[in-house]
């Protein structure tokens, strides 16, 4: 049987301490992380306790409630971490935002991200995916669409009932807002499951019917 008879799985954890959506995706025992939010030791036992071999890292944006576990993730585990490159200067300021959620400082030296754009990725054997740069929370966003499963990752881009912040640094009201609307305009199918960075998760239906911004 090759691997591609083995269905993969979508799975959003909610790591200590609690505050955003990370989603394992696994196919066999191969898994690749959006958004390791949380220590990476945590991770670890995770991945260890289902026998699971991490493959890579993807991060929406560069806010490190977003990717606190990743550089020791992908030094252990030697796989790549994908963030786009506009973010990289937002890493500077990771530390301050783990003190805020009394979480260990990133390592002072870690492997440089590997740059994610628009375009079409196979991240395990077929799974693939679809990058969609939708900057204005930061001037790197990207959310992530899986077009053969109905699953969009929107990172802060856009919540269900409300827009993320752009009020920090990279930050860009306008673009934001033509970041949603070019999501809107995918025309995605009303029963897409929609995973946002943070909150509960909604569908494109729930999005038109109770998200203001979303048009
Ligand atoms: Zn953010």
């Amino acid at each position: 049987m090759s691997q591609n008879n083995i269905a993969p799985t979508f799975e959003v954890l909610h790591m200590e301490p609690q505050n955003t959506n990370s989603v394992l995706v696994v196919v066999g025992n191969d898994a690749v992380i959006f958004d390791a939010w949380g220590l990476a030791s945590d991770w670890e036992k995770l991945l260890t306790a289902r026998g699971l071999r991490l493959r890579a890292v993807y991060t929406t944006h560069g806010h490190a409630d977003h990717f606190s576990a990743t550089p020791e993730l992908v030094e252990k585990y030697d796989v790549p971490w994908y963030l786009n490159h506009e973010d990289l200067d937002l890493l500077q300021w990771a530390n301050g935002l783990l003190d805020f959620f009394e979480m260990p400082h990133i390592p002072a030296r870690f492997r440089e991200p590997v740059d994610v754009n628009a375009g079409t990725m196979e991240i395990l054997p077929g799974v693939r995916v679809d990058v969609i740069e939708t900057p204005g929370h930061s001037a790197g966003g990207v959310s992530y669409y899986f077009p053969d499963f109905g699953i969009l990752l929107t990172g802060d881009t856009l919540f269900r009932d409300s827009i993320g912040r752009y009020d920090m640094p990279g930050g860009d009201m306008n673009a934001l807002l033509q970041s949603v609307s070019k999501l809107y305009d995918m025309n995605l199918p009303d029963e897409t499951y929609v995973v946002h960075g943070h909150g509960v998760d909604s569908t494109i239906a729930m999005l038109k019917s109770e998200n203001p911004y979303f048009k």
